[in-house]
């Protein structure tokens, strides 16, 4: 890495890279969702939307809508006005989102399961979508929060142009709420309280400058054009979409990975999976690596833990495998919530049986993090069952993350000959015997996208 990429990276860590704990999370939320204000108030518009097309069209649209609206946080009356909105719109970072319906006045987003219905004047589950006159508009639109320099390792990603770098970023907002997230201080944020449009506007463009205070940070724009400029002046081969969560940046993600194919860069998403099958294939369309963060296998425990659905994110894999795109799976074993031994079975059960044996599995150890801090790290004895579990099951490429020192946890074995092929240490690959996409011993097919 270059200096001057080496202090552009450091600038966006120091903005974002400190780990506070924070009991509460700040900003507003009303939890009107599930008022019986609300309730009637929408019942009411939706009743005389509905009411000519019969009583069974009303009771479907009913269920549909008591469903979608039981797991969202609305944000009653919280989107940005007067001069703040104006600032907003100037800078471009205001866009119309897609895949929505208009019910009236209100808005449904339809990208993920939460299906935020809105009023008008309400900020979504996610943070970064608002109704404004009954159009729902993203607040994110080349208004990212944080981005660095990665080795793609770091995703992770084992099987996919291994000891590249790819340039990553991320804006504020997720669409789901996890107990133990390590980057809650942008995920459970809204763009407001990570950007300031106040000032100069500033573009980060080729050539880059020598570095950006946490005042420029705060005002940069860096469009879907000028992502692709900036990943190609630094000669990274890809773009990660991560951190926080790409689907809560749809429109910014979707629109730069275009621009990204154009000029024959790779899009690699790392998401939670939790997004609605049409706008998924509407986006994964574009994406030529995933990294999906499975973080359980049971529906219960992804209510509690991450205020998400387990049918959701299997649904998403389903839809990447038909893709074509290519995918590692990240499950992080958390004491007490997702440490269950005959859960892991199952799970790496699932993982050969609809996805594949060659389907790259990483186990992660937690650390206390964000809400669970009560809790001690994963026993990497527990890890080690893990993977022994997922060997057992059939999977071919099995990993241990986040325990430095653990030999063999990041190594990668020929399926065939057993010998060790890839060796890693922390994010750099040391050695590797794969020729051609396969074994240099044995000849064997490694599954996985090597140049
Ligand atoms: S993407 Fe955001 S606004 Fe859309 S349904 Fe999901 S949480 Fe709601």
């Amino acid at each position: 890495m270059n200096s001057e990429l080496r202090t552009l990276t450091r600038r966006a860590e120091s903005r974002n890279g400190g780990r506070r704990r924070e009991s509460e999370l700040r900003g507003r939320r009303s939890g009107v969702a599930g008022g019986i204000s609300r309730r009637t108030a929408i019942g009411l518009g939706a009743a005389s939307v509905v009411g000519l097309a019969g009583a069974a069209s009303l009771w479907d649209f009913f269920s549909r809508w008591r469903e979608a609206e039981a797991p969202a946080d609305i944000f009653k009356g919280d989107a940005p006005t007067g001069e703040l909105w104006e600032l907003w719109q100037k800078r471009g970072w205001v866009k119309e989102a897609r895949h929505y319906l208009k019910l009236g006045r209100n808005v449904q987003c339809k990208v993920c399961p939460n299906n935020c219905i809105l009023e008008p004047g309400d900020r979504s589950h996610c943070r970064n979508k608002v109704n404004r006159d009954g159009t729902l508009y993203t607040l994110v639109y080349g208004n990212p929060c944080t981005f660095h320099v990665d080795p793609v390792e770091k995703k992770p990603l084992f099987h996919f142009l291994p000891g590249t770098l790819s340039f990553s970023l991320a804006t504020s907002g997720c669409v789901f709420r996890c107990l133990n997230c390590q980057n809650w201080e942008i995920s459970q944020k809204k763009p407001e309280e990570t950007k300031d449009p106040r000032g100069e506007e500033l573009r980060l463009k080729p050539p880059l400058p020598a570095g950006l205070t946490m005042e420029q940070m705060s005002r940069l724009s860096l469009f879907p054009e000028d992502v692709v400029a900036v990943t190609e002046a630094l000669g990274c081969p890809s773009i990660s979409y991560t951190y926080s969560e790409p689907t809560a940046f749809y429109e910014y993600t979707q629109d730069t990975c275009k621009a990204a194919r154009e000029r024959k860069l790779k899009n690699i998403v790392v998401t939670c999976g939790s997004i609605e099958e049409r706008s998924g294939r509407d986006l994964y369309q574009f994406a030529d690596a995933a990294h999906v963060d499975l973080k359980g296998f049971d529906e219960d425990t992804y209510k509690k833990l991450n205020s998400g659905k387990l049918s959701a994110i299997l649904a998403t894999l389903k839809v990447l495998k038909d893709l074509g795109v290519w995918v590692e799976i990240i499950n992080l074993v958390v004491p007490t919530y997702t440490d269950n031994l005959d859960t892991i079975r199952r799970m790496c059960g699932w993982i050969v049986n609809e996805l594949g044996p060659d389907r790259p599995l990483h186990f992660s150890r937690f650390h206390p993090e964000h809400k669970l801090t009560y809790l001690t790290p994963t026993p990497v004895e527990t890890l080690v069952k893990a993977r022994d579990a997922a060997r057992a099951e059939g999977l071919h490429y099995v990993y241990i993350g986040n325990v430095p020192g653990l030999e063999g946890a990041e190594t990668t074995w020929c399926p065939n000959c057993k010998k060790a092929i890839v060796e890693r240490d922390i994010f750099a690959v040391t050695r590797m015997d794969i020729t051609d996409g396969k074994c240099r011993f044995c000849g064997t097919k490694i599954a996985g996208v090597w140049a």
